[in-house]
């Protein structure tokens, strides 16, 4: 049996868990592409799910990977419009197509959705196998290595500020994290919608990547009055939209930097779950808090399509070799990064 080298784990863990191991090339069904990866960015979902999942079994051994640009290998026999040699990424949600939220394109919150490199094999191996209905041709003025940075950051940033957010013209944001693949899209998608950006980060570097990102004021939240700060910045108004993918270390302080009537939009909580939430503060200065979960098959049309016109700009700290990919979740995992990691299979 023709075989393929992948990154592996058969148990949840710390990254030792991680092999790489040669496994059968996966065959699509009729339905389905067989894409050969060209290059793959990791994501928190990389090491979340590696460390264990939060809602119920994965299927184990698993091979994570969500955001690829390949080449299309072989095509199943149904497919129609796309064929072997064609460049392509792909949206990572598979849903069911049936329920209400499927049927008026609210593919987000599906029930049944499933994700390809959590609950399905992804792309840190050098061949995947998705549904064609989740093909997306790549961007011809972008590299792989420059497309595989774009999908997941770049559809969450615009489902938070966009569609969850309803960020208007002339409105302020405040982004946390500025290091992070989503804070990164989402300077940039504040900006291309008119907003003023307030962001923060750790170290003078990072705050000058995210000026150059179009921040207009950038914060470092290590000093002990950084709220202030951005307070300052809003002449004590406060921003009307803070995007926090940081969770528990962060919620309490993008809430003060909250203008009355703002709004928090939440996805991601890997500093922590829970913080303590004093409810009065919601109600008396009107303000809401949003969830937001990943990013719509359209929504990342939208984007990819804004990147091929440069309006919006992969940020990528690193490329590593798929050999390197336990030292591409020590990153991660330690914040060593502005942007997304990106491993070059091929
Ligand atoms: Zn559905």
């Amino acid at each position: 049996m023709a075989t393929m080298k992948a990154a592996v784990f058969h148990e949840h863990g710390e990254r030792d868990v991680i092999q790489l191991e040669q496994v059968p090339i996966p065959q699509p069904a009729a339905d389905e592409v067989r894409i050969k990866v060209i290059a793959c960015a990791l994501n928190w979902l990389d090491v979340g799910v590696r460390r264990g999942p939060q809602f119920g079994a994965l299927p184990l051994p698993l091979i994570t990977g969500v955001d690829v640009s390949g080449v299309i290998d072989e095509a199943g026999a149904d497919v129609a419009g796309w064929r072997a040699g064609d460049s392509v990424t792909f949206y990572s949600l598979v849903t069911c197509g049936d329920c209400e939220y499927c049927r008026s394109g609210d593919l987000t919150v599906c029930p049944k959705h499933r994700i390809i490199g959590e609950h399905i094999n992804g792309g840190l191996a050098e061949y995947v196998v998705v549904p064609a209905r989740n093909l997306i041709a790549k961007p011809e003025r972008l590299t792989h290595v420059e497309v595989a940075a774009l999908p997941v950051v770049s559809m969450t940033a615009w489902h938070m500020l966009i569609s969850i957010g309803r960020l208007q013209a002339g409105e302020t944001v405040f982004i946390p994290g500025a290091g992070g693949g989503v804070a990164s899209m989402g300077i940039q998608i504040a900006k291309h919608a008119g907003a003023a950006v307030i962001a923060s980060t750790s170290t003078r570097e990072k705050m000058a990547r995210a000026r150059e990102l179009g921040a207009d004021h950038v914060v470092n939240y290590r000093e002990p009055d950084w709220v202030e700060q951005a307070l300052d910045y809003t002449k004590g108004r406060g921003v009307d939209l803070a995007q926090d993918l940081v969770g528990a270390a962060t919620w309490a302080d993008s809430l003060r930097t909250l203008a009355r009537n703002g709004r928090l939009v939440v996805c991601g909580s890997h500093s922590g779950k829970s913080f303590d939430l004093r409810i009065p503060q919601i109600y008396h200065r009107q303000l809401s808090i949003l969830g937001a979960n990943g990013g719509s098959y359209n929504e990342l049309r939208n984007c990819l399509d804004l990147a091929n016109q440069g309006a919006l700009k992969p940020v990528i700290d690193r490329v590593l070799p798929l050999s390197k990919i336990r030292e591409g979740h020590r990153i991660l995992e330690e914040r060593d990064h502005f942007g997304k990691v990106v491993i070059q299979v091929a």
